[in-house]
């Protein structure tokens, strides 16, 4: 497809304002030096150009996506038409509070909610994304032993089964990672915990349900470990889909906790943001907290009130769900993913074959070694059906990796659909391995060099060439 540049056709764009006919006083270093380089294009040919545009990407108001650890659930219109009214839209960060008051109660009851809903006593609304808000919450964890004193506390421990962006959070936030293995069930191994913990033991950080898509069964004597050693208890709750009105991490013993606004609280997703990650904690962590203004707090970790409209569509969507539709929204994400891994576990084998939460992991590890058919031309043939594939090589810790999570915002219909389109790739798999390695046939983009892409990455169009 041409860019915008390459349909220009100088002279005939579209202009609704005449010749500018009075003087400008406009100091020499002000004014532009060349005139500036925009397409010209009747109004007819920028809009067919950015309708073909948009028919082009894929998103959930397109089908299915169950793109593993990233909840791309359905998002109500309502939360859209919130976010969008003048109230909301029409204001400025620097405005007088008194003016602002209705935005000031949409924040404070978010904050509410999210710490009714996790356990916890005090949220900031700052952080803008989920690894934004473990930084933030590994700071609170950072200051409270600093100012007990206890500067040996210089460790954070992470299984292998958290989320990637635990460790990198870690490492900004000045600590030393120590990682700990996952035990045959996929859940932490309680002996590696007690034999990591001492007294260099700052917190731990634990992704739950992790990322193989599994809910520790341990997870309150996990936390004991921890305290009982002076660490602190850090919850990744960036999924909290499978979890939300059912659980809360403040009962299991969390001290800290972020969750992702953009995930489980319903707001569009993957083009880049904006997101929003709040940080929750418990009342001894609260003066810690960025944006209270008090003393010991860390600092603002964010201009003004972050993602606001975020806000917005986090607090339509639980309004409207209500008491019972946040447990419920659960209960169908963790059904959904069950219903999903029953329907494919004899050909697709299961990393772990256990009751899933919001998603399940799929291990193609033997069919590459059988085949030399990869999750990556699974992925790939999925295009060509019109479905966005899962989550590919991740977790690290499973081989082969095809990441699951159906959602709670799909029908029957669409799993039944879905799963047929699996088991059709599979078995075209396994009668013709060769055919994988071509797909997708059928998309405007087939298979890129993404290491050269990431190598090389050409992000600025050349006017010249
Ligand atoms: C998505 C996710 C994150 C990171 O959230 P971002 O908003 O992408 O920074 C952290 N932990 C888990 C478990 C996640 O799924």
């Amino acid at each position: 497809m041409k860019l915008v540049f390459e349909r220009s056709m100088p002279g005939r764009g579209t202009r609704y304002l005449p010749d500018l006919d009075v003087p400008v006083h406009l100091p020499d270093a002000a004014a532009r030096q060349a005139a500036l380089n925009l397409p010209e294009l009747p109004e007819t040919e920028t809009d067919r150009h950015y309708t073909a545009l948009a028919g082009q990407t894929y998103g959930v108001n397109n089908g299915f996506y169950p793109l593993g650890s990233c909840t791309m659930k359905y998002n109500p219109q309502i939360n859209e038409e919130m976010a969008a009214l003048p109230g909301f839209t029409q204001i400025h960060p620097l405005q007088d509070p008194e003016t602002v008051k209705g935005c000031l109660e949409v924040m404070e009851t978010l904050e509410k909610f999210l710490c009714e809903i996790t356990g916890m006593d005090a949220v900031t609304l700052q952080p803008a994304a989920g690894a934004h808000g473990e930084f933030t919450g590994l700071l609170l964890i950072k200051a409270y032993h600093r100012e007990r004193g206890d500067m040996a506390r210089t460790k954070i421990i992470v299984p292998d089964s958290a989320h990637g962006t635990n460790p990198a959070s870690a490492s900004m936030a000045g600590f030393d990672v120590v990682s700990i293995p996952s035990d045959g069930n996929g859940c932490v191994d309680l002996e590696a915990l007690k034999a990591a913990v001492g007294p260099d033991t700052a917190g731990l950080m634990l992704t739950n349900p992790n990322t193989v898509g599994l809910f520790d069964p341990n997870i309150l004597e996990i936390t004991r470990i921890v305290h009982e050693a002076g660490g602190l208890c850090y919850y990744d709750g960036a999924n909290l889909n499978a979890v939300m009105g059912i659980a809360r991490p403040g009962d299991m013993g969390f001290d800290v906790i972020h969750v992702n606004l953009h995930k489980t609280f319903s707001t569009p997703h993957g083009g880049g943001g904006p997101g929003s990650g709040p940080g929750g904690c418990k009342a001894f962590l609260a003066k810690y907290l960025p944006g209270k203004g008090v003393e010991g707090s860390i600092g603002d970790v964010r201009s003004f009130s972050s993602n606001f409209l975020v806000a917005v569509k986090a607090l339509t969507y639980i309004l409207s769900i209500g008491r019972e539709g946040i447990p419920a929204a659960a209960e169908n994400a963790v059904l959904n993913a069950n219903y999903m891994k029953e329907k494919l576990k004899d050909i697709f084998p299961m990393a772990f074959d256990k009751v899933c939460m919001h998603e399940f992991v799929i291990s193609m590890e033997k069919m590459k070694e059988e085949t030399g058919v990869s999750a990556l031309d699974l992925a790939k043939a999925m295009l060509d059906h019109g479905i966005h594939p899962p989550t590919m090589y991740f977790p690290l810790i499973v081989h082969e990796a095809l990441m699951v999570e159906p959602t709670e915002t799909e029908t029957k219909e669409t799993l039944d659909e879905a799963v047929s389109i699996f088991r059709e790739i599979c078995e075209e798999a396994l009668a013709n391995p060769q055919s994988m390695h071509e797909k997708p046939l059928h998309t405007a983009v087939r298979r890129p060099d993404e290491v050269l892409a990431a190598r090389n990455p050409v992000i600025r169009y050349d006017f010249e060439a």
